[in-house]
């Protein structure tokens, strides 16, 4: 009988999964896919929504992404090996584009494989349980437009629902007389809301540095970032000043754990997220920290406490794209029957083991930018996922770095070679701090 496989998600990683099964060809019987989609349209992270708190059904809403963001990392080093930028736009475009250039390549590539139909949108998982006695998967699901409950079986289910939408939002005393607005990563939206404010930015991650270089661009009064441990260390814009953690907010005023303090008008909580399955059983949940080798995923996909249960793109991530199509075309080899796991959930665990470990012997960006490179090597070396310079890619993210601590406002004007076609990514035609049209239109044009 056919197997069937549920994939939860039609983010990157879940479209790469059905697109590795697509790409088997049409020699090899491949299982019945079927993903389910809580959104109404695919792309995850990259379909932006205005939305936020629940959505029109009443559901969290998943989106954390902004108007005018642009890629934080260089584009060469995330392109798909089996679809270029060039074969998507027809020619080279710069190395950072905005969000919306980044939907419509996602977006080329699944619709030239004709799966959409593979995907059952508005449909949100509500639960998944196995059965020890089949060994299969009941998936039970909401489709929210028929407003309609249902459950099937499956033979595998593949988690790739991402883990940058569920905040982890600190707490700290006087935030709930605090006489400005408090918001979350998760719910920004438009930089423009704090256009001549005062904001202050709680955390050191890309988001407090992307969301506060966007305040700045769109010209708010100040930025103040308050980090735990240590400052980022940019060279930043006057206006700009990072200070020890925050203690409390007393009305407008907030207080740091030097004794210094500031009036500010707004806090953003930069204070990341949580792996977030509110559908899965204890037996089936990834409980991991956000790391380069999650806990308990052999091979960084596998679920050590049930083989037949598969994570894509649970890790912290350097590497992305190309990662999940990495991850997406290993997990489909196990699937077919081509890569055989380890029937032993000792040796699932040692590989765990090993792979933390190697993570933990290192302490810097570089290492772990090769550490992530290595894995994506790893991975393909194993599948038909046409390889491709993984080391060229890890030298533009070295390269990115050393670009960012040269200039920090700057840094999205420097261009990059393709690892995939090695044409040089033209400049692009407005510096990245005048640019405040961020449409695909102004983008593309020469
Ligand atoms: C603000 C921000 C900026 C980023 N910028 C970059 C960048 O510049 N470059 C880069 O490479 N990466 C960036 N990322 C990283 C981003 O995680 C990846 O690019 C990518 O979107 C991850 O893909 P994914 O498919 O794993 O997860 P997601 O994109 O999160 O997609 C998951 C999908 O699963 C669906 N889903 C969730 N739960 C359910 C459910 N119960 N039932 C059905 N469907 C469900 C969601 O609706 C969503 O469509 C950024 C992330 C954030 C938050």
């Amino acid at each position: 009988m056919t197997q069937r496989v549920a994939v939860i998600g039609a983010g990157p990683s879940g479209l790469a999964q059905l697109r590795a099964f697509q790409s088997a060809g049409e020699a090899t019987p491949i299982p019945e896919v079927v993903c389910f989609e809580k959104q109404t349209n695919w792309g995850g992270l990259w379909n932006y929504s205005w939305r936020t708190g629940t959505d029109e059904y009443g559901e969290p809403v998943h989106g954390s992404m902004y108007r005018y963001l642009w890629t934080n990392g260089p584009k060469e080093g995330l392109e798909f090996a089996d679809y270029s930028f060039e074969e998507h736009f027809g020619k080279q475009i710069a190395s950072y584009p905005p969000r919306a250039v980044m939907f419509d390549y996602i977006e080329g590539r699944v619709k030239k494989a004709g799966i959409r139909d593979w995907i059952r949108f508005s449909t949100v998982v509500r639960s998944v349980t196995h059965d020890p006695a089949t060994d299969q998967f009941t998936v039970t699901v909401h489709d929210l437009q028929a407003d309609r409950v249902y459950s099937e079986v499956f033979d595998w289910v593949v988690v790739a629902s991402g883990h940058f939408s569920t905040p982890n939002a600190p707490e700290f005393p006087g935030f709930d007389r605090f006489a400005g607005r408090i918001v979350h990563a998760h719910d920004f939206r438009d930089a423009c809301e704090f256009t001549g404010k005062d904001v202050l930015i709680v955390g050191t991650s890309y988001s407090a540095e992307d969301i506060g270089s966007q305040c700045w661009k769109y010209g708010c009064k100040s930025v103040t970032v308050s980090y735990r441990t240590a400052p980022m260390g940019f060279a930043w814009p006057d206006n700009w000043a990072e200070v020890p953690l925050l203690t409390h907010v007393d009305g407008r005023t907030a207080h740091f754990r030097d004794g210094t303090s500031r009036d500010v008008d707004a806090i953003i909580l930069c204070t990341g997220y949580r792996h977030y399955f509110p559908f899965l059983p204890d037996g089936l949940r990834l409980k991991t920290a956000n790391r380069l080798a999650a806990a308990d995923l052999y091979k960084g996909v596998v679920y050590v406490h049930n083989p037949r249960l598969i994570y894509l793109g649970m890790q912290d991530q350097w590497f992305t794209f190309n990662m999940f199509d990495a991850q997406a075309w290993y997990a489909r080899d196990i699937i077919l029957g081509r890569i055989a796991v380890p029937a032993d959930t000792q040796a699932l665990l040692a590989d765990v083991a090993e792979r933390e470990a190697r993570e933990d012997a290192g302490n810097d960006t570089k290492y772990a930018i090769k550490y992530q490179g290595d894995y994506v090597k790893e991975l393909i070396a194993e599948t038909d996922y046409p390889s491709f310079d993984v080391d060229g890619a890890c030298a533009a993210f070295y390269e990115w770095k050393h670009h960012k601590a040269h200039d920090i406002m700057g840094f999205r004007d420097q261009s990059y070679r393709s690892v995939m076609t090695g044409t040089m990514a033209p400049a692009h035609h407005t510096p990245w701090r005048e640019a405040l049209d961020d449409s695909m239109e102004t983008y593309l044009r020469n």
